[in-house]
């Protein structure tokens, strides 16, 4: 058979590798090198997969849960790795078993993938225009700036469209609404997150270790605990990231952030009443500082209008409460989340449920397939948008007819 796949990215490469085993396959990209998005993952070190099990993988899917059960079984993170490290890539497990190339190299990730494509023809620089169904020629017509050519499947793995200067600029969903597939609406997802309130400039670049990130999202309350980072206008880092994926439909979402998530109510008090008798002649803001970064606890001080010069003694068992509250309980007015330019993934994309979970053919147009981050399928941090995008290529690969 002959096939095209249009992009030469993480879920093209692999798909094309395989296939190429028993046809003719060719894969375009419009970058003149292949992998661009791959290259910039992982910070440039590419969290391939991640050492885990379907159920746990299943557990960081946000959407598509249902969809992915099938091609997740069929190639599972374990197998993604041992593929990898068949094509001569070693690998390491890190922290939440992110694995990562041994090189620490995502430039190592394509070049297995393109040596694993060698039978394949790369048409780099060749941006596709449009694809069609030719009814008389009973095949698809692929049409770029060089040439029309045919091919009996197409399968789409044109990527989403967050980070357009690698070439996901969301063409794939514009094919597959041509052969009349809906598009569930795209948003940014592990992105960082808006915040209004005029002090967050005042707190940038801080990084807060074990806090929990609280936020009530049309009424459903949800929180992660982590890392969090202030930028200059809102929220980022691994948990601010992950509530992102969670937030991106809502109507009205509440945010706060619990400093001191180890220690209730009942425990902070006593702590605070501990250090309050220990530190009775200092100033308030030295006392803040005992539990927050200090730019923290000068914005904490500001918001409860509690002089910071003022000494620990003076302080008022209502000042006192409300300091406590203000540790567990500092709310933040969300703004919105960053444009999905800067978002690590794009939620949303083809309805998966016109595509067959197992094959990734199309139900509307047999012979179309449709792999990777164009589908309406989006993971948390950890590796897992790429095992989504190897499993996609896989199932499509192994089970094409
Ligand atoms: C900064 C960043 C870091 C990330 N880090 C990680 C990580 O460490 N681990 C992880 O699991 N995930 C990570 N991701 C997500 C991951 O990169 C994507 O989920 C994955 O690359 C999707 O694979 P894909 O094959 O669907 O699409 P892509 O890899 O985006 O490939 C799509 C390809 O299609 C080509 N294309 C598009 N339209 C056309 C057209 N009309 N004609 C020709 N070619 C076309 C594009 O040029 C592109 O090369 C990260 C994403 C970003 C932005």
């Amino acid at each position: 058979m002959k096939i095209a796949i249009i992009g030469a990215g993480a879920s093209g490469l692999l798909a094309g590798g395989f296939l190429s085993r028993e046809h003719d396959v060719t894969i375009f990209d419009k970058n003149e090198k292949c992998g661009k998005k791959l290259y910039i993952t992982g910070k440039g070190r590419c969290n391939l997969t991640n050492d885990c099990d379907e159920e746990r993988f299943l557990a960081n899917v946000v959407n598509g849960k249902k969809f992915m059960m099938s091609s997740i079984h069929a190639f599972p993170p374990k197998q993604i790795r041992e593929f990898f490290e068949e094509l001569g890539l070693p690998t390491k497990v890190e922290r939440g078993g992110r694995v990562f190339p041994e090189s620490d190299k995502s430039s190592d990730v394509i070049k297995v993938l393109q040596k694993f494509c060698q039978r394949c023809k790369i048409k780099l620089g060749e941006d596709v225009a449009d694809i069609d169904f030719d009814n008389d020629q009973n095949c698809f017509k692929i049409i770029t700036a060089q040439g029309i050519y045919y091919f009996d499947r197409v399968i789409i793995a044109t990527g989403g469209k967050s980070y357009s200067a690698t070439g996901s600029t969301g063409d794939g969903y514009k094919f597959a609404k041509k052969f009349s597939h809906t598009i569930v609406e795209i948003k940014p997802a592990l992105v960082p997150i808006e915040v209004k309130d005029k002090f967050i400039k005042d707190l940038q670049g801080i990084t807060l270790k074990n806090v929990t990130l609280k936020a009530t999202i049309d009424g459903k309350k949800l929180e992660f605990f982590g890392e969090l980072l202030f930028t200059d206008r809102g929220l980022t880092g691994p948990i601010a990231l992950s509530m992102s994926s969670y937030i991106n439909r809502a109507e009205k979402v509440e945010l706060s952030i619990d400093f001191k998530p180890a220690l209730d109510e009942n425990k902070l008090k006593e702590r605070c009443l501990r250090d309050i008798e220990a530190n009775k002649n200092k100033s308030m803001s030295t006392f803040a500082g005992l539990f927050f970064p200090k730019a923290v606890g000068k914005v904490v001080l500001e918001r409860l209008k509690i002089d910071g010069q003022k000494k620990v003694n003076s302080f008022t068992s209502k000042e006192r409460q409300d300091f406590i509250e203000m540790a567990k309980n500092f709310k933040l007015s969300y703004g919105g989340l960053y444009p999905i330019e800067s978002a690590i993934i794009t939620s949303g994309g083809v309805d998966t449920k016109q595509v067959n979970p197992k094959t990734m053919e199309s139900k509307l147009q047999p012979g179309l397939h449709l792999i990777g981050e164009v589908l309406d399928v989006d993971c948390l941090t950890g590796g897992y948008n790429l095992t989504t995008a190897f499993a996609t290529a896989y199932a499509c690969a192994k089970n094409m007819k």
